[in-house]
This record gives structure tokens, sequence and C-alpha cells, in this order.
């Protein structure tokens, strides 16, 4: 139960540190901040400290769609949840989120075309609740509704393979498993199968854009090289681009993998305290509804 609220709680703190730098190069974030790590708020969406994004924000309505389910990853629950989320006029949208929620609302069908195009991050930012959903079930049965959840926005190899590799790890943290076993069991194999994920043999990935492969790539190499919860964060984010977005997405897997006692105290305070009780109420609802299932 640590490492799934850790994991929750990391998106959010990975997304409220990221906000602030969002679209902004390392040399901007050095002259304006120095080392930015503090929930200062700020950024192009003049964020209060310790406001979240569009990553947490669709996160809990899909968590919230998944627990009304009883634990199930429904598409069509998915789709109407993420139209309810854009109808309240969210602070930040994707392109293709929105495009693809529009493409619903017309057809009524919850699994978007596929598109070679539309491999951006918006499903791998949002796929932690089908992760602690569905652990203990089996892995062909996770894939299955990682892409489920995915599909509603984002119908794209790479990012399906993005999605179902981090709901995958996430779930090896969970069991107590180490840096060290994840890298050899699923992220050596995510990079042989998918060589554009490579990531220790690049130079440092700056200014990630929201294209899947440059989001894993920069958050792989703050993973596997910058130990520590607070010290991967602040590395991923000081990057810039898409900071929000590698910012939760680092911390879904490190909160994970260093639980919730590893969080800086100082950033759960600063937290927008609904979205703070949020995230635990939903870790835990969600991780009894995977015990039943
Ligand atoms: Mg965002
Ligand atoms: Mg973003």
């Amino acid at each position: 139960m640590a490492r799934a609220e850790g994991a929750y709680l990391g998106v959010a703190l990975g997304d409220a540190l990221g906000a602030t730098v969002e679209f902004m190069t390392p040399r901007e974030i050095a002259h304006e901040y120095g080392v930015h790590r503090e929930l200062k708020g700020g950024g192009w969406l003049r964020l209060k400290p310790g406001r979240v994004t569009d990553d947490t924000t669709m996160s809990l309505a899909l968590g919230e769609a998944i627990i009304k389910d009883q634990g199930e990853v429904r598409p069509l629950s998915c789709a109407r949840a993420f139209d309810a989320w854009m109808r309240a006029k969210p602070v930040d949208i994707g392109n293709t989120v929105r495009r693809n929620l529009i493409a619903f609302r017309r057809s009524g069908d919850p699994e978007a075309a596929s598109s070679e195009h539309d491999a951006g991050n918006g499903a791998a930012m949002r796929v932690l609740p089908v992760a602690l959903a569905t652990f203990g079930r089996p892995e062909d049965a996770v894939r299955a509704c990682v892409r489920a959840q995915a599909h509603v926005t984002h119908h794209n190899a790479m990012s399906d393979a993005a999605c179902e590799f981090l709901a995958l790890a996430v779930q090896d943290f969970l069991r107590g498993k180490s840096l060290r076993e994840v890298f050899l069991q699923r992220i050596q194999p995510l990079v042989k199968a998918y060589p554009a994920f490579e990531f220790r043999h690049r130079p440092r990935r700056e200014n990630p854009s929201g294209w899947i492969v440059e989001t894993i790539q920069a958050v792989l190499q703050a993973v596997v090289d910058v130990g520590g919860f607070e010290n991967c964060l602040v590395d991923v984010v000081n990057r810039g681009g898409d900071s929000d977005t590698t910012g939760a997405i680092a911390g879904m897997l490190c909160g994970a993998l260093y639980g919730v006692e590893a969080l800086p105290p100082r950033w759960l305070k600063t937290l927008d305290p609904a979205v703070r009780e949020a995230c635990i109420g939903q870790a835990r609802g969600l991780l009894g509804a995977s015990v039943s299932a």
C-alpha cells in the first residue's frame, strides 16, 4: 500500500513540480531558478503552488471510473469519464486527447482510430490507475486493460509499448522488485523490442517533447542513473520540455520504487490538499479492487 500511495502521489508531485518549467529549455530554467526544486507554481499556466495539471486530473478521472466499475477497465466508461473531465474545462489538455474525445462525442465509439501520428505521451501519463486496479492479474490481462484505456485517445504502437511497460514496471515495484531486477526484466527487453527507446547510449535527453519516445528516454535516464525520489524528479524536470509529464511519469515509477516514505514532506505539504486526499483514496480503492478481482 505504501508503494501504491507513493506512486499516485508521485504522479501529482512530479506534475506540480514540472508544471512550473513546462516548455522551458534547461538554459532558461537555470537562468530563472538555478536548480528548480520547489513546488512554487507559476509557469505558462500561472498555477498556484502545489496545483496539478491534466496528467494528474486525467488519472483521477480514470481511477474514479475504474473504481465505479469495481476494478474493471471498460473503454466506454473511460471515454465518458475523460469526456466529462474535458467538459469541466481542465487547465490544460493535449491536442490528441481533445481531437479523439471530440471524435468520441460524434461516433460514440470509445476506441480512437489507429494512427501512426498519435504517439504522444498522453495515454502513458495517466496509466497508473490501471496498473493498480489490475495488480495480481496475468500479464496479458494487464496489457489488454492498459490498451483499453490508452486507445480511447492514443491508438498507437509506441504509446502502447510505453503504457504496458510502465504499468508492468509499477507492478514489479509494488511486489518489491529492485531497480536492478526491473532494469534486467523490463527496461532492457523494452529497448530490445523498440530500439527507439534506447536511452543509455544517447546523450542526455534535454527538452523532451510530448512524443512518447523522448519522454521515456528522459524518464529512464533519470530513473536509472539518478538515485532517490527527489533527486530523480529534480533531474528530469530541469531538462525542461514536457516537464510536467516527465515529472509525473518519473514520479509514478519512483514513488512505486521508493515508497511513500521517500516523498519529500515539504512537497506533500504544498500539494493541493484535495488532490493529495484523492490520490491516497484512489490508491487504496484501486488496489482494493485488484485484490478482490
Ligand atoms: Mg499537464
Ligand atoms: Mg505536459
